[in-house]
């Protein structure tokens, strides 16, 4: 029903009432009640509706109503309101954005945006799930749905930080989980090896041999997924020998130490703190080195993975050994 239809038809319901009551006028008419009662609920369809339309207006018009994503301030007020950029935040939130996209982690972004004091309009620190909230926003491409799940999309009137590709980029990292599990073991090389001689990704699995004497023994292989090509010849790779390829390159794989996520920062520092109370000739990239060494020997899968996600390495599995590509 139109609008027009709408008041019409209350108006001649409110003539039907009328006529009841006067029928009726010395006792309380049932049916001019129910008429009542019936007048007064369309009245209140129709002024939810007439809100609903404005809104829909006001996003047709490239609105978004309710609180802005981080990065924008509305500037002006009532019809005069426009959005504008938060010069001191948007370089920020672009950035994020491209970090996400380099497979840089949520947690790595929270401690980034710590070092540089960037927070909230409100000055409270930026928190993980708002960084996550934050790189699955449409807004800061250009878009915004309403309401929130409606399917409804609207092409917003302010003006985006990033682009949609970047955008897509960063939903598909954010589908990868950190950690992979492959069998009982979880591989933290996966995402930074690839094979060699094809380009498909590197799949982990794990083998057990027994011995003569009855013992058995867990060995893990790195091999071609076969994403690329279904029949590729480059030959499995053992743990032991990926490590050994990387301990190989081990003190020239971080070059400048203020570009890492301040918690491997920490942790490197305390590891060298306890190479100078043991030994009194060492050099700092030498406790760097042997950071890396223990890390991939022995470190915690936690560790591994810290570390792997910042050394901006890319490894190729090759005659069964780890390179960097
Ligand atoms: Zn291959």
């Amino acid at each position: 029903m139109s609008k027009n239809q709408l008041s019409s038809y209350i108006d001649s319901l409110r003539s039907l009432r009328k006529n009841l009551q006067e029928k009726d006028k010395h006792v309380k008419s049932q049916p001019a009640h129910a008429v009542n009662d019936y007048i007064e609920k369309l009245e209140n369809d129709n002024r939810a509706i007439n809100v609903k339309r404005g809104i829909r207006a006001k996003c047709e018009m490239g609105w978004r109503l309710c609180i802005l994503p981080l990065g924008y301030f509305t500037r002006g007020s009532g019809n005069g309101r426009d959005v504008i950029i938060d010069e001191l935040r948007a370089p920020y939130i672009r950035q994020m954005f491209e970090m996400s996209a380099n497979g840089k982690s949520g947690r790595h972004i929270r401690s980034w945006l710590e070092d540089n004091t960037v927070t909230t309009r409100k000055e409270k620190h930026i928190s993980l799930s708002m960084i996550y909230k934050i790189l699955k926003n449409p807004y800061y491409y250009g878009k915004f749905e309403f309401p929130k799940d409606s399917g409804q999309w609207y092409e917003g009137s302010h003006e985006p930080l990033i682009t949609k590709d970047l955008f897509d980029i960063v939903q598909e990292q954010l589908k990868v989980p950190m950690k992979s599990k492959w069998g009982a073991k979880e591989f933290p090389y996966k995402r930074f090896m690839t094979c060699y001689s094809c380009g498909s990704t590197i799949v982990c699995e794990e083998r057990k041999k027994k011995y003569k004497n009855g013992t058995v023994g867990v060995f893990m292989y790195y091999h071609c997924s076969r994403q690329v090509d279904y029949d590729c010849k480059e030959p499995f790779g053992r743990e032991r020998d990926i490590v050994n390829g990387l301990i190989k390159h081990c003190n020239n794989l971080i070059t400048d130490i203020e570009a890492l996520e301040p918690d491997l920062r920490i942790a490197i520092d305390k590891f060298t703190k306890i190479i100078r109370a043991t030994s009194d000739s060492y050099r700092e990239e030498d406790a760097i080195g042997a950071y890396i060494k223990y890390v991939v020997q022995d470190g915690t899968l936690f560790e591994e993975t810290q570390l792997i996600r910042n050394l901006n390495l890319k490894l190729a599995l090759h005659n069964r050994e780890s390179i960097r590509v």
